[in-house]
């Protein structure tokens, strides 16, 4: 049985807050509540390595099979704890912040990645909804969208869909180079356009953008209207209608980190303007 939970502060991020190998809880102050997140990526591996990415030890591969029995155990006994209390009054939890947001699958790499994801998405929103989590808290599975394609993924999406979930999609570049650059992926547009389309079909869903300023050069004429243009198409052909937008809060862990910063307010409100003329409902987390 998992151990005691440590102390927590706001917008703690450790992901071993609390303990336990895949559950760990994020106090919001933004998001006014507890924030439970599931990480597959035990072993810090990811497909993509973004230059801004937080991830210790980024390592490049895939999660490792799941222990569905440790996940169950772990899940039921968090939930159980913030349910009855315990886990508030331990980590001294602001009472406007005693409610569970959401359960997001966010972890240290690609959590699409994982053989049993499916099995894993079915575990979680079945454990949810027993205790009663859902379907106030969101059930949210954020993601570089790269794997989308795979039956065994798409299975797990529409299982998310089942429990009213959402799929919060990443998009930061629509430049070959800019994606090369930043996600060090050599995923083509096109094919994350095609995986977009298939989120969009199983499952509502976000697009999650990060911008940030590279070598002091800013957010580029040529970045911003090929991301303009592959919006357009976007609301063209998808029912996508909400973007994320949000720049470096914490630094990265690459690195790269050093030729990293955060882009001003003025240049993301500027940006943010843009997309909703488009016609995207667009939140900025500066
Ligand atoms: S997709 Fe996410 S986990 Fe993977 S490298 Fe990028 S930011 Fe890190």
């Amino acid at each position: 049985m998992p151990t005691a939970i440590a102390m927590l502060t706001t917008d703690n991020h450790d992901r071993d807050a609390a303990g336990l190998q895949y559950v760990y809880p994020v106090i919001s102050r933004r998001a006014g509540g507890l924030s439970v997140g599931i990480n597959f990526n035990v072993n810090n591996a990811c497909n993509w390595r973004c230059i801004y990415c937080q991830v210790p030890n980024l390592t490049k591969g895939v999660a490792p099979d799941l222990d569905l029995a440790l996940l169950q155990n772990e899940l039921e006994f968090f939930l159980n704890d913030v349910q009855q209390g315990g886990f508030y009054q331990r980590c001294q939890v602001d009472v406007n912040n005693r409610v569970i947001k959401d359960i997001a699958i966010s972890g240290n790499g690609e959590p699409t990645s994982a053989k049993n994801f499916a099995d894993a998405v079915a575990l979680i929103g079945g454990i949810a909804t027993q205790l009663g989590v859902f379907p106030q808290s969101h059930f949210v599975l954020i993601t570089n969208g790269s794997l989308l394609h795979q039956q065994r993924v798409r299975e797990g999406l529409s299982i998310l869909n089942t429990y009213g979930g959402e799929v919060w999609f990443k998009l930061d570049s629509a430049t070959k180079e800019g994606r090369s650059l930043v996600n060090q992926t050599t995923q083509s547009i096109k094919s994350s356009l095609a995986n977009l389309k298939i989120s969009a079909e199983l499952c509502s869903t976000k697009l999650q953008t990060c911008v940030f300023d590279y070598r002091a050069q800013g957010l580029s004429d040529k970045e911003k209207n090929a991301y303009l243009n592959l919006l357009k198409t976007i609301r063209e052909t998808t029912n996508v209608s909400e973007i994320m937008l949000y720049t470096l809060a914490r630094p990265s862990l690459q690195p790269e980190a050093g030729q990293l910063g955060a882009l001003s307010g003025v240049v993301l409100d500027t940006f943010a303007e843009d997309i909703r003329q488009i016609g995207f409902k667009v939140s900025i987390a500066y």
